[in-house]
């Protein structure tokens, strides 16, 4: 399953192994099997990342330990934080690729919720003509410790702030049922090992018909989003290149059979292109696919990527197009926009650095 990428002659990436290996390992040297859970506590819950500050671990184990894992294998490269709370986080792996993770602060009536943007690839295929992640392809899948350690930094950052991590999204860098084994894995290991709940995990994709129907059926309780970003077939090709391949039809009907077999209400991402997809007759377009889906729809303001040609249209304009989606029967909200001074589109912080690099 893994795909990341782990140099020969390095230490083992522990968050990548499967979930028995430390078991094992330990078995081959006579070690009792409680030690992999006293690891796993103090890596997920108390956010332990070296094997010599695990004190309740025998001296030489701790030291054999090291020698033989890394806990974590990437490396911080820049933090931005936007005044709103947001914060990004880049980071490398050791073959020289990155990637970015974003924390998104918002509160749910009385609650925080506090929500990490995980990368599941290192760019993406996609390729949406809006996005600064698809500029230049995919350059490798994600593993599985890779998406974790993630979600773990994100939740270290979180808890020196007196906050808790409590959903995750897969909608950061790359498409996730384009790395189907290692997004199903992740959002297991996310609610075994991180207590984030399977309802407060979202699956966002572009729309694969054959991974959605396959995932309704991995038991996951996972919130499905479809990235729509248009609302007929036509405008969809134009934006969205891999809607060249794949038939708007057949991506609605799996999303239907995604909610006929798992009850979870789809949520329909819409990102608002001033001049392109936010007129009236989209308005309707869009809340006729709603209502047929009984889906939810997520309206977002774009935040404009540097060399690409879209703009943000304004706020005036978003409402009116929410209140003619609404009108129109559909159950419709405009998510706040944040973090536009963090680089907040998708991919702006690793365009950045990648071009300062350069
Ligand atoms: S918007 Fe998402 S699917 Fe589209 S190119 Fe960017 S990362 Fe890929």
């Amino acid at each position: 399953m893994s795909a990341s990428a782990v140099e020969p002659g390095r230490r083992r990436f522990l968050l990548d192994e499967p979930e028995d290996a430390l078991v094992s390992w330990l078995a081959e040297r006579g070690r009792p099997g409680f030690h992999a859970r006293q690891v796993r506590d103090w890596v997920f819950e108390r956010r332990v990342f070296s094997f010599a500050g695990m004190t309740d671990l025998p001296g030489d184990l701790r030291a054999e330990l090291g020698g033989a894992f890394d806990v974590l294998a990437g490396k911080e490269v820049e933090r931005s934080s936007s005044p709103g709370g947001t914060f990004k986080i880049l980071l490398r792996w050791p073959d020289g690729a990155s990637t970015e993770t974003v924390m998104i602060p918002a509160r749910d009536g009385a609650r925080a919720r506090r929500t990490v943007c995980l990368s599941t690839q290192v760019g993406c295929a996609v390729g949406c003509r809006f996005c600064a992640s698809g500029i230049g392809g995919v350059r490798r899948d994600l593993g599985v410790g890779e998406v974790m350690e993630q979600a773990l930094r994100v939740a270290a950052a979180l808890d020196a702030a007196g906050e808790r991590l409590s959903h995750a999204v897969f909608m950061g860098m790359g498409e996730p049922l384009a790395n189907y084994a290692v997004t199903v894995e992740a959002v297991r290991r996310l609610s075994r090992w991180l207590g984030v709940g399977r309802r407060r995990i979202t699956v966002s994709t572009v729309g694969l018909p054959r991974q959605i129907v396959r995932l309704a059926g991995e038991d996951l309780s996972a919130t499905l989003a479809l990235s729509l970003h248009a609302p007929t077939a036509e405008l969809r090709r134009q934006l969205i290149p891999w809607a060249e391949a794949i038939d708007l039809d057949a991506v609605l009907a799996a999303c239907r059979r995604y909610y006929e077999r798992t009850g979870r209400q789809i949520t329909l991402e819409y990102c608002l292109l001033a001049g392109v997809n936010d007129e009236p007759a989209h308005a309707e377009q869009l809340a006729a696919i709603a209502v047929d889906l009984r889906a939810h729809v997520n309206l977002m303001m774009y935040n404009p990527v540097a060399g690409l040609p879209y703009e943000r249209p304004s706020r005036n304009r978003a409402i009116a197009f929410l209140k003619r989606v609404r009108a129109a029967g559909a159950d419709a909200h405009l998510r706040a926009s944040r973090g536009l001074e963090a680089d907040a589109a998708c991919g702006q912080l690793r365009r950045r650095h990648e071009l300062a690099t350069r």
